[in-house]
């Protein structure tokens, strides 16, 4: 399926665009981010088109996540890299800032001062057991 209008990933995995590749599988494309957030920050992409979770398939997404976990450990042995954060952003209300589904692979190391756990701490919110439990409930059995 081709998105409307063009799409930088799609141009990417087509070579239109030029990019630091790092990996390439039948089904997934690894390449650095150009606004990296650390040293090593890594995208993985379906070559498929998936705007988001939604539409990718569950074939190009098991090999989307085993390519992004190659290059977490890649990044390890090669970068000296000590962690790694591994993020999605799927949808408008997610965040999502290029409409093709891609994790982010970030390297961490001590001391870098990257600061999500920072941005994290600040949005947990304290949350009434009844209703962990009813939405615990809604996930596992509404169709
Ligand atoms: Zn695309």
């Amino acid at each position: 399926m081709s998105p409307t209008p063009p799409c930088i990933f799609c141009a990417i995995v087509k070579g239109d665009v030029p990019a630091y590749k790092v990996r390439e599988t039948e089904r997934a494309l690894a390449f650095l981010d150009i606004h990296p957030i650390s040293w090593g920050h890594t995208l993985v992409v379906p070559k498929a088109h998936a705007a988001d979770l939604p539409e990718v398939t569950p074939e190009d997404w098991k090999e989307v996540a085993e390519l992004a976990r190659w290059v977490a450990l890649r990044l390890r042995k090669v970068l000296e890299v000590e962690g790694n954060n591994l993020i999605v952003a799927s949808g408008k209300a997610a965040e999502q800032s290029v409409s093709h589904l891609h994790i982010h692979v970030i390297p961490r190391r001590e001391g870098d001062e990257v600061g999500l756990q920072d941005w994290w701490v600040s949005k947990i919110q304290p949350t009434d057991p009844e209703e962990l439990s009813r939405t615990a409930t809604v996930l596992r059995e509404k169709a």
